[in-house]
């Protein structure tokens, strides 16, 4: 699974408090082995990668990928629907199983029964079997078929409607065959988005490589109707460019409700190897921006900031949007001001370089650009055994794990590395209970700056050895 294959995307929609981010963390608390800590940020998961029945496939809460400053406002139904049905391969409705089957509106229900994407009703909030069936038949009436009355909170019932998930999810994506195993023996082009949220100058940035004196070998299709990707080749390496949401095409870009711009950004991020996350040097950082770094983060991505305008960026600046700026005190080096501000705000990117730029006179892009490569080999590499048993023996030395309350002594025996691109390291303990967060975060990091995994999040999991 991973790799920059997309897997068939299932929207979730459904009215606030329905249950869908419960939902979302009961499957990636079952069925994924291995969650990212998002340090510094305070959202739920949007979105989580599984496997069912040997279907690979990503769910994805559709409202929560709304672009929206404030959080708890969620997308309405209808532009939800709209989206997933534009988006997502299936669409999952849930419904408040504890509301009454006529909460569900008619205007809603006529665009699910236009709709042409495989759909399945869940009703949730149902904890007890005895009501599974009363509230099933009762919500059978609406239309939408088939119906799941679940439990996000027990479990009950999500494996029958995961059944039916994997199934229309294979359906609607067959799986390629031979043809990956041929492409993947020859070199890809390294994959890049150019995110952030909308104005900081994407699109700009984006313009300004593609006219810089580079061949653009061709425009290929993408795989989204609205994505055409650019292939540049830099220093004899091969890059392409994915673009989001038509970043070469203004008209085009704002033709489309920014409902879109979320999904995009997210789909993009998904089919990168490294990501140039944009921000505005001359305004505060928001959420918007924190999210679409958590975003690079949680799906593990290379990921390199660029602090764009700033040829129109002085001093002055401080002070006048906002608070934010206020107090900081003069700095000798106001670069130095603003690394500190914005590494504050993306502690969780500490591993990531941030290039000071401008679209408008080219500053910094040359070097931003270098810096993919290196990112991308970090990337692939795979670490010796041996030098993975010395860097562990030498870590124990110095900051062993702390015995915890309640638990047995924390042992650990060995590090060994599963997969690159992304990165992914195995430790193997006594009891994954026993081990510190603490510990494990010491060592992910100590993982990055030791053995050079500079510029993209590695991922360390636990694995127990004894059974009891
Ligand atoms: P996007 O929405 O992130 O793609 O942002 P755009 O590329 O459309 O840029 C938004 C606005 O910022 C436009 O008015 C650009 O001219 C302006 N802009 C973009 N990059 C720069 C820059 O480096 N310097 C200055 N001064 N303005 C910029």
């Amino acid at each position: 699974m991973n790799k920059n294959h997309p897997l068939p995307l299932v929207a979730i929609v459904g009215q606030p408090n329905a249950g869908k981010s419960t939902l979302l963390n009961k499957i990636s608390g079952k069925q994924t082995a291995i969650t990212s800590e998002l340090a510094g940020t305070t959202r739920d998961r949007q979105y989580v990668d599984t496997s069912w029945n040997g279907v690979d496939f990503t769910l994805v809460d559709t409202a929560g990928l709304a672009e929206d400053e404030n959080p708890e406002l969620e997308l309405s139904l209808l532009k939800q629907i709209d989206v997933a049905a534009t988006e997502a391969d299936v669409i999952m409705f849930v419904a408040d199983g504890k509301e009454p089957v006529g909460a569900v509106n008619r205007q809603v229900l006529k665009k699910f029964r236009d709709q042409k994407k495989p759909i399945l009703l869940v009703v949730n909030k149902l904890d007890s079997a005895r009501k599974h069936d009363e509230k099933t038949g009762e919500f059978s009436r609406l239309g939408i078929n088939p119906v799941f009355a679940i439990s996000s909170i027990s479990g009950l019932g999500i494996g029958d409607m995961l059944d039916f998930v994997a199934e229309s999810a294979e359906k609607a994506c067959p799986k390629e065959n031979s043809k990956t195993d041929l492409e993947d023996s020859s070199p890809q082009p390294i994959a890049v988005s150019i995110v952030g949220k909308p104005n900081v100058g994407k699109s700009s940035i984006f313009n300004k490589i593609l006219k810089e004196d580079r061949v653009v070998v061709s425009p290929i299709p993408g795989t989204t109707r609205t994505a055409i990707d650019s292939a540049i080749k830099i220093d004899g390496t091969d890059y392409t460019f994915i673009d989001t949401a038509g970043l070469k095409k203004k008209e085009h870009r704002q033709a489309r409700p920014d409902v879109f711009a979320g999904f995009q950004t997210f789909k993009a991020i998904r089919r990168s190897d490294v990501c140039f996350f944009v921000i505005d040097a001359n305004e505060e950082i928001t959420k918007q921006d924190q999210r679409v770094a958590s975003e690079i983060f949680a799906m593990d991505k290379g990921c390199i900031i660029l602090v764009n305008k700033m040829d129109a960026y002085t001093k002055d600046n401080r002070g006048k949007k906002g608070g934010q700026w206020d107090g900081r005190g003069k700095s000798d080096d106001q670069y130095q001001t603003l690394r500190d501000y914005i590494s504050h705000h993306f502690s969780f990117l500490w591993m990531c370089p941030a290039f000071f730029v401008s679209a408008q006179t080219g500053e910094g892009l040359e070097e931003a650009l270098s810096s993919i490569k290196p990112i991308f080999d970090a990337r692939q590499k795979t670490i010796p055994e041996e030098t993975l048993k010395a860097f562990l023996a030498k870590k124990m030395k110095t900051n062993s794990p702390k015995l915890l309350r309640d638990q047995k002594p924390p042992k650990v025996f060995a590090l060994r590395q599963l997969e690159t691109n992304p990165p992914l390291f195995e430790l193997l303990v006594n009891h994954p209970a026993a081990i510190s967060m603490q510990f494990r975060k010491f060592l992910e990091n100590a993982i990055i700056k030791d053995l050079e995994f500079w510029g993209t999040p590695i991922t360390l999991k636990l694995k127990g050895k004894d059974k009891s």
